[in-house]
Formats: C-alpha cells, sequence, structure tokens
C-alpha cells in the first residue's frame, strides 16, 4: 500500500496554514513526489505581511541580548535536527548528503555569529559644529523585510538574512524557492521550536512572481533582502524601488590562470568551484582562461578531476555530485554546451545527461576547451558542472576576456607572482577576487556580494555588513538649552 504523500503549509503568525491552491515538491534524483506545498496566493502573502507588521513593535522592543539568546536557542533547535534537515535539504535540493550535513552546521553557526554581532552593534556620538548641540546615532530595526531565496543553498542563503534580521529585531516575511521549500518548512520548524513569538518569521510558499512580488510591493514591507537571478533581482528593484535593499545576484566568474600558476592547484581548484553543488553556485567557475602555454596540461587535469567524481544518489555514501535541481538548470546547462560545441569547442569529458542514475537531471562533470567569447557559455551564468576554457596570449588579453563581462560577481587568479596577482585583483570591477584558491571560498562572516555596475547585484552580506544594512541608522541631535 503507497502512503500518501504529506501536504506542507505555510506559517504566519504563529499557525501553519494549507493553502488550497497546491504544487507538487519532488525529489530530484528519483522523480518522485515528496509531497504537495501550498501555491499560495497574493492574498496569503498580504496576510503575512499583517502578522510580521502585528508583531514588529514586541519584537523590535525587546532587549538586544533577548534576541541573541533567542538566536543562540534557534542555532541549537536546529543543531539538534541537523540530520533531518540535511536529508530533507538532501532529497529535495540534491546535493550530497555529507554537503548537506554541513550547509546545516553552518546555518546553526549563522544564528550564533548574529547573535555575538548584535550585542557589538553600537552607534556613536558626534562633535558637532554648534556647540549648544550633542549629537548622537542609534541603530534601529526597519519594520518588516520581504526576504526572498534560491533553491542552490535553500538552508543557508536564508540564515543568512534570517539570523541579523531577527537579531536586529526586524519582522520577516520569507518566500523560499518553490523547488526547496520542503527544507524550508523544516528550518521554519526548528526557529519556531526555539520559541520564537508568533508572527515575528512568517514563511510563504509559492511562485516568486506571485508571493514574492507581493511582498515586495507591499507597502507594509520596509525593506527587501533577495538573492536570485539577475533578471529577477533587477525586477525587484523596480518594483520595489525606493526600499533598501540587498541583491545578491548572479555570476560568471573568470578565473585566470598564468603561464606562472601552480597548475596542479589551480586545476583543483577549477574543478572543485565548478563540480561543487553541482556548479549551482552564484560564486561558480563560471570559465577558466588560461595562458595558452599551459592550456593543455591544464586541461589534462581538469578532466582527470572531472573522472573522479562521483555521480549518484545524492543519499548513497561516496557520491560526490547528486543531480540538477530542476528542469528548467538542466535545459539551461544542456544549451550551454551544445551551443559552444556548435561553434567548435573541443568537449573532453562529460555533456551528456545520465537518466540511467535515477532521473533525466543527472548532468556529467564536463570539461570544454577552445571556448571563444561569443560563446553562450562565456557570455552567460551556466549555473552547472561545466569548465569552460578559454585560452589567452598575454596578460591584455587575459583582462581584456575577464573584464569583457556583464557579471562581476567572484573572480580567481592564479600565479606565483603575488604583485602581479594582486594587480589583476584590485583592477577587476567584482566584489571578491581570490587569489590561487576556488572561487567557492566563503565564510559566513566575510563579506559577499557583486561589482557596482555589474549584473551580480548591490550590497554586501557578511557578519556585520547585513546586520548593518538591515538596521536604520538614526541621527538624534538634542539641543542642549
Ligand atoms: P530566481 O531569480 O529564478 O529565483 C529566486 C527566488 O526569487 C525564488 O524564490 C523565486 O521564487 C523568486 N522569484 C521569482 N520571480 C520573482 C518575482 N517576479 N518577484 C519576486 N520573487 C521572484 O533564481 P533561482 O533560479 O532560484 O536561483 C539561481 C540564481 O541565484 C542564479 O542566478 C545564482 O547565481 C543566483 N544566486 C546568487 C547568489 C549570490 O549570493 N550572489 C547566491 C546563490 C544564488
Amino acid at each position: 500500500m503507497s502512503r500518501e504523500p504529506p501536504t506542507y503549509a505555510n506559517c504566519i503568525g504563529g499557525a501553519w496554514e494549507r493553502e488550497p491552491d497546491t504544487m507538487p515538491a519532488r525529489n530530484p534524483a528519483t522523480g518522485e513526489t515528496l509531497g504537495l506545498l501550498p501555491r499560495s496566493s497574493r492574498e496569503t502573502a498580504g496576510r503575512a505581511v499583517a502578522a510580521a507588521k502585528a508583531a514588529a513593535a514586541g519584537w523590535a522592543a525587546r532587549p538586544v541580548w533577548e534576541r541573541a539568546a533567542m538566536c543562540i536557542a534557534i542555532g541549537s533547535a536546529i543543531d539538534e535536527r541537523r540530520s533531518r534537515i540535511a536529508r530533507t535539504l538532501s532529497e529535495e535540493q540534491g546535493k550530497p548528503l555529507a554537503e548537506a550535513t554541513g550547509e546545516v552546521a553552518k546555518a546553526a553557526d549563522g544564528f550564533r555569529l548574529a547573535a555575538e554581532l548584535v550585542r557589538q552593534m553600537r552607534g556613536e556620538t558626534i562633535p558637532t559644529e554648534d556647540a549648544g548641540k550633542f549629537v548622537m546615532t542609534i541603530r534601529q530595526p526597519r519594520g518588516v523585510y520581504a526576504v526572498i531565496t534560491p533553491w542552490n543553498f535553500p538552508v543557508n542563503i536564508p540564515v543568512e538574512y534570517l539570523a541579523p534580521g531577527l537579531a536586529t529585531g526586524n519582522a520577516i516575511v520569507w518566500v523560499p524557492a518553490p523547488t526547496t521549500s520542503v527544507v524550508a518548512v523544516s528550518l521554519m520548524q526548528a526557529i519556531e521550536a526555539a520559541g520564537l513569538p508568533p508572527g515575528v518569521l512568517n514563511l510563504v510558499i509559492g511562485e516568486g512572481a506571485a508571493v514574492g512580488d507581493e511582498i515586495v510591493v507591499h507597502p507594509d514591507t520596509h525593506g527587501i533582502g533577495f538573492t536570485g537571478s539577475a533578471a529577477t533581482g533587477r525586477r525587484i528593484a523596480e518594483r520595489g524601488a525606493g526600499k533598501p535593499m540587498l541583491l545578491e545576484l548572479g555570476g560568471n566568474g573568470p578565473v585566470i590562470v598564468y603561464d606562472d600558476a601552480d597548475i596542479d592547484r589551480a586545476a583543483a581548484a577549477a574543478a572543485g568551484g565548478a563540480f561543487f553543488n553541482a556548479g549551482q553556485v552564484c560564486a561558480a567557475t563560471g570559465r577558466v582562461l588560461v595562458h595558452q602555454r599551459v592550456a593543455e596540461p591544464f586541461v589534462d587535469k581538469v578532466v582527470e578531476h572531472a573522472r573522479a567524481v562521483v555521480l549518484g544518489d545524492p543519499l548513497h555514501q561516496g557520491t560526490t555530485m547528486g543531480p540538477l535541481n530542476n528542469p528548467k538548470v538542466a535545459a539551461k546547462i544542456a544549451e550551454h554546451v551544445e551551443d559552444a560545441v556548435a561553434r567548435g569547442a573541443r568537449l573532453h569529458v562529460g555533456g551528456r545527461k545520465r537518466p540511467d542514475l535515477g532521473s533525466d537531471l543527472y548532468f556529467e562533470p564536463t570539461v570544454l576547451s577552445g571556448v571563444t567569447r561569443e560563446m553562450k557559455i562565456n557570455r552567460e551564468e551556466t549555473f552547472g558542472p561545466v569548465v569552460p576554457v578559454l585560452s589567452f596570449r598575454d596578460d591584455a588579453e587575459a583582462l581584456d576576456l575577464a573584464l569583457d563581462s556583464e557579471y562581476g560577481l567572484s573572480v580567481g587568479v592564479f600565479s606565483r607572482d603575488t604583485s602581479r596577482a594582486l594587480r589583476v585583483a584590485e583592477a577587476i570591477p567584482a566584489g571578491i577576487v581570490n587569489i590561487n584558491g576556488p572561487s567557492t571560498y566563503w565564510e559566513l562572516h566575510l563579506p559577499f556580494g557583486g561589482g557596482s555596475g555589474t549584473r551580480s547585484g548591490v550590497g554586501r552580506l557578511g557578519g556585520k555588513l547585513t546586520l548593518e544594512a538591515m538596521t536604520e541608522l538614526k541621527m538624534i541631535s538634542l539641543h542642549r538649552g
């Protein structure tokens, strides 16, 4: 007898509420239905905003120490459920269980870090020209935050906003990505179990274009935290114009490998940066620019790394790469690889779907060389397990290729000449440059975000920067009389 798949609910004002309209949650490794999710209406999202608004003042009035203690309790609640949340994350997102376990552990740390940082936050007193004035600044919560998150790190990315947002006294309405909303329910349950008052955090599941848009435009949300694609980010910037925003968008990180680089190290880092989480990482190694003198040994080594990847069921021990998360990303990757091959790139390994592994979302780790400027794989974000290699003749051409991009999130530089590497790091308009290490290097407290004037986003996440961005800086002048 087959078991009925569970029906999941939104959490609004502390109540778990089902929605009449539903959508299936799927396991990308098998295609099985994991359950039914709410396909919430705009009206439901509006009720969540109202619940947050009702809870906001009470939460903001709690002493900072109390909010910090709540964050620590949430961290412990996540730790207690680590293996269960990680399994759900792996089943629904498709990443190997070991990676999922690491992601959940980091989420608990994220709440503890926010607790630590919020107790350190302070305003200042500022000397004035006018002898009659005493001026100080204070930081206050903005009110109700709209938080919208993607499916590639569906536990860590939400926590990057939820932990600092709650610690600083904001109420929040959170819209997770539809293809990873079961794990959002698990995270919400942990947060609720820690004792967060009803309405301070509200979870609304549904299509982003409906519920995400509703919380962006709603007059009772006062700030926006969004991580997702550049196209959606642009739309949110327009629809939410005037509200403070953190927009963490896409990337197509060039990794530049000079002829004096440690080639073993560069190849391992490029492969790691392209294959981790099946390449579904905003800071993934999007394209590799290699000096023509070292291109051949570099490609050979990356191919060895690709062959060593164990593609398979993410719940099996030993699997190092699972399926892609959803058909949309799978179609884009296949299109980029086909376009590159049709235009003359050489396929060394991979390039195929592997439905024999359990679903049509398995895609082999892929290495291409002879990639050129006009190919889609060079111009657009691929978001998959592909290492596209372009070669260059000299430093000027390397820089030109690196700069010829609309994105500016993460850049990698491999060279034993640190002066040269620093010069390149300074010259490229990106938010992050990793020298002699993988493009996916990330720690919770480090600044993370896109370079100005690029499509990769606005603002910086990370440590105290997020707490600052999610608070209002108020100047108060006191007339001494
Ligand atoms: P997406 O933009 O399609 O969706 C992101 C979220 O926005 C989802 O929750 C979706 O439901 C919601 N959404 C969709 N349309 C909306 C609308 N009109 N209004 C409001 N919300 C809407 O992105 P995705 O495919 O889920 O995620 C992959 C993208 O995220 C990649 O481009 C990747 O580079 C980017 N990303 C960036 C970072 C970063 O920190 N810079 C981190 C991870 C992922």
